[in-house]
């Protein structure tokens, strides 16, 4: 396995606004770019990462929520209920934290490392994640779904009050 480079909004590279096509078969290069974004997600460290933002434009994503590590080709939300609404912040996007409206569950159909058809069952941080992931394989970033642009935030200009508050439930996906 190896640690990718993640592409940032700074590097001003197109793979980020691209619509991502789908895996045709996940085959042994896939499951490789499956393993080494797992493993460049969690040095980062963040809980999501999506294969755009290492300059792969293809559907596949990685999350490691409470010790459930998914690797997942052909996300798709078939079942969306409820809202939350928190911080979260984006690889793509380092120092940033914005707030943004996520539905509380979502159920998310995808193909796992084998190729096997799943289905995924999340809540809360685990349905912010696979949500904010998919977005990325859309071209969506989190700063274009904020609740209000004035809840964009640099975190290193934040009193350690707000730090205190927002870091408490920023997520870095
Ligand atoms: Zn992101």
């Amino acid at each position: 396995m190896s640690i990718l480079k993640i592409v940032t909004v700074a590097d001003d590279n197109p793979v980020l606004r691209r619509r991502a096509p789908k895996v045709g078969k996940v085959d042994d290069s896939i499951r490789r770019l499956m393993d080494d974004m797992m493993e460049t997600m969690v040095a980062a460290p963040g809980v999501g990462l999506a294969a755009p933002q290492v300059d792969v434009s293809i559907r596949v994503i990685t999350i490691k929520v409470d010790n459930q590590l998914l690797h997942l080709a052909n996300p798709e939300i078939i079942k969306a209920d409820g809202e939350q609404i928190g911080y979260e912040g984006c690889l793509s996007i380092p120092g940033m934290v914005g707030e943004v409206a996520r539905a509380d569950k979502v159920v998310c159909k995808a193909l796992n490392r084998h190729g096997k058809a799943v289905r995924i069952k999340g809540t809360g941080l685990l349905a912010r994640a696979i949500q904010h992931e998919i977005d990325h394989l859309d071209g969506i970033l989190f700063t274009d779904r904020l609740t209000d642009p004035s809840t964009l935030r640099r975190v290193e200009e934040m009193g350690d009050e707000e730090i205190a508050n927002i870091e408490g439930e920023a997520v870095t996906v």
